[in-house]
């Protein structure tokens, strides 16, 4: 006897990988019956609740390999606090274009001016996208692949880093890197702009003072910068920490004119 097509629907779409439309095909069918849909619109409606899962899994694999320390978006973060930045230059890079284009995004500041903040939300989108991300810090990332060089696996760790379709470089400069780091910092940098893979990088120290960033070495310095500058966008944020000023705003800490107000009292009062 032969097997009902109806039932040869179910199977053969689990047995294609294709397990929400295989699930939902009862209810979908239903529906479409009910609602006189055409023989399409059923399909494109089944297929769309698999795409929609598949998606979800691949972005939450994609989080998981991520090494993000948080989770930080774009929407989250409070533009009018921070005038300095441009929000139609932050929302035109968040269409994603730059990742196909092979364009870096290099923030440069202060401490706590959210640097991190929005490196964090460029990888997230990246990952919505359905690619992957790999989030580390400079020295995080000049310790591991000095430990695969010394393992003799130096390949293998530059490949991770150069896979992924965004690598974050957090913290650049915060930590002196010693020559053989900068070198695999360097040789990190230029793997991924041969193979046009963006990068999002974050510095507290501006371009002029990269030599430091490179073991005082400018010409690695210079030839690092060449690199990264050649496809990019700088965005400088100044102004004071984020969550100093909240303090601030919320009368716990006082501002430096309250502060020397206060200090000019005390001594007059002496
Ligand atoms: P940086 O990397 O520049 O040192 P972070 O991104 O780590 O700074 O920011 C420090 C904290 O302040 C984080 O929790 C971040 O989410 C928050 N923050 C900084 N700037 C903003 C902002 N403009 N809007 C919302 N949160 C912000
Ligand atoms: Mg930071």
């Amino acid at each position: 006897m032969s097997i009902p097509y109806e039932e040869k629907a179910s199977s053969g779409l689990a047995r294609l990988g294709l397990k929400v439309a295989s699930d939902q095909l009862d209810s979908v069918a239903q529906q479409a019956a009910a609602a006189s849909w055409s023989y399409t619109h059923f399909l494109g409606y089944l297929l769309e609740g698999e795409l929609a899962e598949r998606h979800r899994k691949t972005v939450e694999l994609s989080l998981k390999l991520s090494h993000l320390p948080y989770v930080k978006r774009l929407e989250d973060f409070d533009f009018p606090a921070q005038p300095g930045i441009d929000r139609r230059l932050i929302e035109e890079l968040a269409t994603g274009r730059f990742l196909y284009e092979g364009r870096n995004i290099v923030f440069l500041g202060p401490p706590g001016v959210g640097k991190t903040h929005l490196a964090i939300g460029f990888a997230m989108i990246t990952a919505e996208l359905g690619h992957r991300i790999y989030f580390t810090t400079a020295i995080e990332m000049a310790r591991k692949l000095t430990k695969a060089m010394a393992e003799n696996r130096l390949h293998v760790e530059m490949n991770n880093l150069t896979r992924p379709k965004l690598l974050v470089v957090d913290e650049v400069g915060y930590l002196g890197l010693d020559p053989p780091q900068a070198s695999l910092l360097f040789q990190a940098i230029c793997s991924r702009y041969e193979r046009n893979q963006a990068i999002v990088l974050t510095s507290n120290k501006a371009f002029g003072e990269w030599g430091s960033v490179f073991a005082g070495d400018p010409v690695m310095a210079a030839a690092a910068l060449d690199r990264l500058l050649h496809r990019c966008t700088v965005i400088n944020i100044r102004g004071e920490s984020y969550r100093l000023k909240e303090k601030r705003s919320a009368g716990h800490i006082e501002t430096p004119k309250e502060e020397k107000s206060r200090k000019k009292k005390n001594s007059d009062s002496e």
